[in-house]
């Protein structure tokens, strides 16, 4: 087999470089062979476990500290541990033609330095790391790069330094160049559906909480945030689009966020589920996942325990999957959706956490099912939500409708109830019609009874009095004519009564029968029979009428009114000084009796009852107690209206108010 010139060359250089390389690197240099697009070389790389986390790269290099490299096949699952990790690692490129990049493809590593060597064979430094900005790497990507360079042998010899408190579980990937870039777009776009997912997610839910306002939505949209926070840091976006320059944002919501959104997932659980409602022990269970999470964030905060946060987010999802399934079991159907979206994420981060924690190796699957995990919870939470709303619809439709029935039930009984109640209700009309005809005849009948015994009673009264002065008249004895006085004034009593009665009989008669009025002829009359009323001559009569009066009425019923108004002025007036001023005027539409006198007057807590029947307000003068409600009666025939001002010791004035027609 005989090599041409270049080979010969090639194969010499490589003999004569591998002589040459200090004994630093004395490793079997892995071949990247160009059939191969991806090399994962976790089992190829020599690890150092630096407790102290002092060593630097000169150290490394010098011989006592070489022979430590542990050479054996690693998995490079370290876990949650402190220690600085170096890798050295010796890869060949027999096709100069290729670019080679150098991948860890964990972004949350927190420092990461590579150290290569150039073509003078000297260290160039390089770095890379969760909380190093996105200037100071070598490539700004995602999780961590470096652009292999290899020597004239085609050899590159590269050591890589990882610390900080992070899980140490990566692994090493060298690409060729342009399928590296392909990986990145299918990468970047399998990322770009999950936060796509969790945007339309958000908006969705806030959608559905402007428009129901349950805080349940407000709590989901919480945790939706944080679950961007979480996973944008993690995979590195939020650190390389988001925060370029501001790595300790990371910090803030790769790390600190696990806490939080404990805190919201806990309160969302117990509202969505009704926990209390369906299991206490449950609801306490997550209660105490509030506490948990301030402690998780401060042991994270402080780095007393790194993992605190991610152990937390392991143990609350179990919680919040039992509390599931115990409120399912005891007849809460929306906890099938809570069931299934936590079964599902529980798996991702149980995965993740064994990832973290050194159990499992970091490949696909340990590294995106969380995310695909956390796609599914929530989405089917959102599917869940919106289940509720269904049902929260439904039953409140369903209620409506039963409340519709309900009413209408009741509307048809009420109308039945009211249809009896009619016919009941007109049947006692009928009866109470009938009554009230059979009243009203015997009404009539003893009015006329009445009206044919005061009048037949009105001739022997007055043969009584006319008696009584003939009697006075022979009678010496003074004791034999105070009796007969006496008696005088009963019988004027008497007749006073029976004058009532007939007026009364009279308005009971629905006829009005109208002639024109002379009020001058007609307070004439009525002065004349009151000549006899007790004080009538020292009360001084005054009188206005209005010369052009027309008006037509019937005059009994007007011959009551002035008789009653002059006759109270003259019995309740003063000893001395007393007048009774009768006025009457006329407009188009009413005439008003006035009459005013300065009597004794009437207190003011007796002016409404003085109109009733029998009503009196004073003993110490004879009366019925008829006068005013005989007055009141007849104005209300002529369809008028009567009012009283009055003051106790000044006077009263009565004013009568009749409608033309
Ligand atoms: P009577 O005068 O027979 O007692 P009325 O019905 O005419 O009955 O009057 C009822 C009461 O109204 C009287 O008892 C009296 O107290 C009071 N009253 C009526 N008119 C006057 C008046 N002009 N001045 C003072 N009191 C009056």
């Amino acid at each position: 087999m005989f090599l041409n010139l270049t080979q010969r060359s090639v194969v010499l250089a490589f003999i004569i470089t591998v002589m040459n390389i200090s004994m630093s690197m004395a490793q079997e240099p892995y071949v990247l062979h160009a059939d191969q697009q991806a090399h994962r070389l976790d089992k190829y790389v020599h690890v150092l476990i630096d407790e102290s986390e002092s060593l630097d790269h000169e150290d490394i290099l010098s011989d006592s500290i070489q022979k430590l490299f542990d050479t054996k096949p690693h998995n490079l699952t370290f876990g949650y541990t402190k220690a600085t990790i170096w890798l050295k690692l010796s890869a060949i490129n027999p096709d100069s033609s290729l670019t080679w990049l150098l991948e860890i493809p964990a972004p949350f590593l927190e420092y990461v330095d590579f150290y290569q060597q150039d073509d003078q064979l000297l260290w160039q430094h390089f770095t890379s790391g969760y909380y190093r900005p996105q200037s100071q790497r070598v490539i700004s990507h995602t999780a961590h790069l470096l652009p292999l360079q290899f020597g004239q042998d085609g050899t590159s010899h590269v050591y890589i330094k990882i610390a900080g408190r992070s899980p140490k579980t990566f692994p090493v990937y060298i690409h060729e160049k342009e399928s590296f870039y392909e990986k990145v777009r299918f990468e970047d776009v399998g990322y770009g559906i999950f936060f796509g997912i969790l945007f339309v997610m958000f908006f969705y839910n806030l959608f559905i909480f402007i428009t129901l306002k349950q805080s349940n939505y407000l709590l989901y949209i919480c945790t939706i945030v944080c679950t961007f926070l979480i996973f944008s840091s993690a995979s590195g976006y939020a650190g390389k689009f988001l925060w370029p320059e501001s790595p300790m944002m990371n910090f803030y919501a790769g790390r600190m966020s696990l806490g939080v959104i404990t805190i919201f997932l806990a309160a969302f659980t117990i509202r969505f589920l009704e926990v209390k409602q369906y299991s206490k022990g449950m609801y306490y269970l997550l209660v105490s996942l509030f506490p948990l999470s301030v402690a998780a964030a401060i042991l994270t905060a402080t780095g007393l325990l790194s993992s605190a946060g991610n152990n937390l987010i392991s143990l609350s999802t179990i919680i919040y999957l039992a509390t599931g399934i115990v409120c399912r079991i005891k007849g809460n159907r929306t906890a099938n959706f809570f069931i299934a979206a936590w079964s599902v994420y529980l798996v991702g981060g149980l995965l993740l956490t064994l990832r973290n924690s050194g159990v499992f190796p970091s490949n696909f699957w340990t590294t995106h099912f969380v995310e695909i995990g956390a796609t599914m919870e929530t989405v089917i939470i959102a599917f869940a939500l919106g289940d509720r709303y269904r049902r929260y619809k439904e039953e409140k439709e369903e209620a409506q409708q039963r409340a519709l029935e309900i009413q209408q039930e009741a509307n048809e009984k009420l109308e039945i109830k009211v249809a009896k109640r009619t016919v009941e209700l007109q049947h006692t009309l009928d009866t109470i019609q009938l009554q009230k005809s059979i009243i009203e005849e015997k009404n009539a009948e003893l009015d006329a009874f009445f009206y044919r015994v005061s009048h037949d009673l009105k001739g022997p009264m007055a043969t009584m009095l006319a008696l009584n002065n003939i009697a006075s008249e022979d009678i010496k004895d003074k004791e034999a004519l105070d009796y007969l006085s006496k008696q005088n004034g009963q019988i004027l009593h008497v007749n006073q009564i029976i004058n009532g009665l007939i007026s009364l009989t009279l308005l009971n008669n629905d006829m009005i029968e109208r002639e024109a009025i002379d009020f001058n002829k007609l307070i004439d009359d009525c002065i004349d029979t009151l000549r006899s009323v007790d004080g009538f001559n020292r009360v001084l009569l005054k009188r206005d009428v209005q010369a052009d009066i027309t008006f037509e009425s019937e005059y009994t019923l007007l011959n009551a009114i002035f008789q009653n108004l002059i006759e109270n002025a003259i019995k309740y007036s003063k000893n001395q000084g007393a007048y009774a001023s009768i006025s009457v005027k006329s407009d188009n539409k009413e005439v008003v009796i006035e009459v005013e006198d300065n009597g004794t007057g009437i207190p003011d807590e007796y002016q409404t009852k003085i109109f009733d029947m029998f009503y009196r307000a004073n003993n110490q003068i004879t009366g019925t107690g008829l006068g005013l409600y005989i007055l009141k009666r007849s104005v209300d025939k002529l369809k008028g209206s009567i009012q009283v001002d009055s003051k106790p010791g000044v006077g009263s004035i009565f004013t009568v108010k009749l409608p033309h027609h």
